[in-house]
C-alpha cells in the first residue's frame, strides 16, 4: 500500500470514501472482480475532477465505474484508482426550448430512476432505457440502446471532465455516438452529466409502455443470475445469441460461467463464477461461432483488468 497516495485520496475526498483494496466483485452485475487498489466514492463535480487530476499527476491508472453492468473484471483486479459518482445522482433539471423539453441528469443517477423521473414530467422518448440496469454516464459512455431506442436519438449534450480535470461540453455532435461506442471512449473523457430533448405525451401511456418493456425483458432475458447482459455486439445482419444457440452452445459451461439457456446472448455466473471461466467461455463460443458460421463475434461487455486485457 503507497500510504501517501492513500492519505492524498482521503484528502480530496473524505476518510471514509477511499477504500484499500475494495472487491470489485461488490460492484458488478456480474459479480465478478478482484480488489480495487484505491476504490473512491466522489460526491461533487471538483471532488470528481481533483481526483483525475492528482491521478494524472501521478501517472496513476483510472477507471470511471457506474453501476458495473457491463464490466467483466480480471480476478486479480486492478491496480489504481476506481472512481464511483455519488456526487450528481439527485441532479434532475427540467427546462424548456424551442424543440421541446430539455433534460438534465448526473452521470451517477440510475437509468431506471431517470426514467421514471422523466414519466413522471409527463415526457416521452425515453422508455426504451428504463430497464437497462446502468448508470447514466455508463450509458452516455456505451451508447446504450434497447427496443429500437438509442441514447444517441435523445440526447443533446453532455458535460465531461478531461484527464487534465477541466470540464468540457460537448454536443450531441461532438459526442460521435454510434452502436455502443462514443468520442468519450475514444479521448478517455469522464462524464458528469448529460442533457437530453424529450417532448410531451400522456403519462399513463408513458407508464405502460415502460411496463411493457420491463416485462418483455424479464421474460427473454435470465435476470435471475449475475451476468453482465449482452455478451457480444450484435454481428451485422445477425443476432449473437442465435449463432450461440445454433451453434449447440446453450447451457455450454466453463467453471461457475454458462451460456444462458434462456437467452444464449447471455453468458451467466452460475454463483462462483471467476474473470477467468467467462473468458475462457467467450473464447469457446467465438472460436465455434467462427468456425461453423464464419462470423467473428466482439465482445460488448468491457473486459478491464490484468488478465482479462489479454483476450
Ligand atoms: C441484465 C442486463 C441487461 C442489459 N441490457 C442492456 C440493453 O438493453 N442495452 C444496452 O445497451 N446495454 C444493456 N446492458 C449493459 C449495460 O447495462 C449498459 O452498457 C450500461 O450502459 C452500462 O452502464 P454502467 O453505469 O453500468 O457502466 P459500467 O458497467 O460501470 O461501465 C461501462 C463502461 O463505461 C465506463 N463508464 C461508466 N461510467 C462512466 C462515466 N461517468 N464516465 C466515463 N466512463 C464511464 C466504464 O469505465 C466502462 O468502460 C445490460 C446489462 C445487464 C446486466
Amino acid at each position: 500500500m503507497d500510504t501517501i497516495v492513500l492519505q492524498d485520496l482521503k484528502n480530496i475526498v473524505s476518510p471514509e470514501r477511499v477504500i484499500y483494496k475494495e472487491p470489485l466483485s461488490k460492484h458488478t452485475t456480474f459479480k465478478i472482480g478482484g480488489p480495487a487498489d484505491y476504490f473512491v466514492i466522489t460526491k461533487k463535480v471538483e471532488e470528481t475532477a481533483a481526483v483525475i487530476q492528482y491521478c494524472n499527476q501521478r501517472n496513476l491508472p483510472i477507471l470511471m465505474i457506474g453501476n458495473g453492468s457491463n464490466l467483466l473484471i480480471s480476478d486479480a483486479g486492478l491496480r489504481g484508482v476506481v472512481v464511483k459518482q455519488e456526487d450528481n445522482t439527485k441532479e434532475f433539471i427540467v427546462t424548456t426550448c424551442e424543440e421541446g423539453y430539455l433534460v438534465t441528469g448526473g452521470a451517477g443517477m440510475n437509468l431506471s430512476a431517470f426514467a421514471m423521473k422523466i414519466a413522471n414530467e409527463s415526457l416521452t422518448g425515453f422508455e426504451f432505457a428504463a430497464g437497462i440496469p446502468g448508470s447514466l454516464g455508463g450509458a452516455v459512455y456505451m451508447n446504450a440502446g434497447a427496443y429500437g431506442g438509442e441514447i444517441k436519438d435523445c440526447i443533446r449534450s453532455a458535460r465531461v471532465l478531461s484527464k487534465e480535470g477541466d470540464i468540457l461540453n460537448l454536443s450531441r455532435e461532438e459526442l460521435e455516438l454510434s452502436y455502443r461506442s462514443s468520442m468519450i471512449q475514444k479521448k478517455g473523457y469522464y462524464v458528469i452529466d448529460a442533457t437530453f430533448l424529450f417532448q410531451k405525451g400522456e403519462k399513463e401511456e408513458i407508464l405502460s409502455k415502460i411496463e411493457e418493456l420491463n416485462r418483455a425483458r424479464k421474460e427473454k432475458q435470465p435476470l435471475e443470475y449475475p451476468s453482465a447482459g449482452s455478451t457480444f455486439k450484435r454481428p451485422e445482419g445477425y443476432f449473437a445469441g442465435k449463432l450461440i444457440m445454433d451453434a449447440g452452445l446453450r447451457g455450454y459451461r466453463v467453471g461457475g460461467a454458462m451460456v444462458s439457456e434462456k437467452h444464449c446472448g447471455f453468458v451467466i455466473n452460475t454463483g462462483d463464477a471467476t474473470a477467468k471461466d467467462v473468458l475462457q467461455l467467450i473464447d469457446d463460443i467465438r472460436r465455434i461461432v467462427k468456425e461453423k458460421f464464419g462470423v467473428t463475434l466482439e465482445p460488448e461487455v468491457r473486459l478491464i483488468g490484468e488478465k482479462a486485457m489479454e483476450s
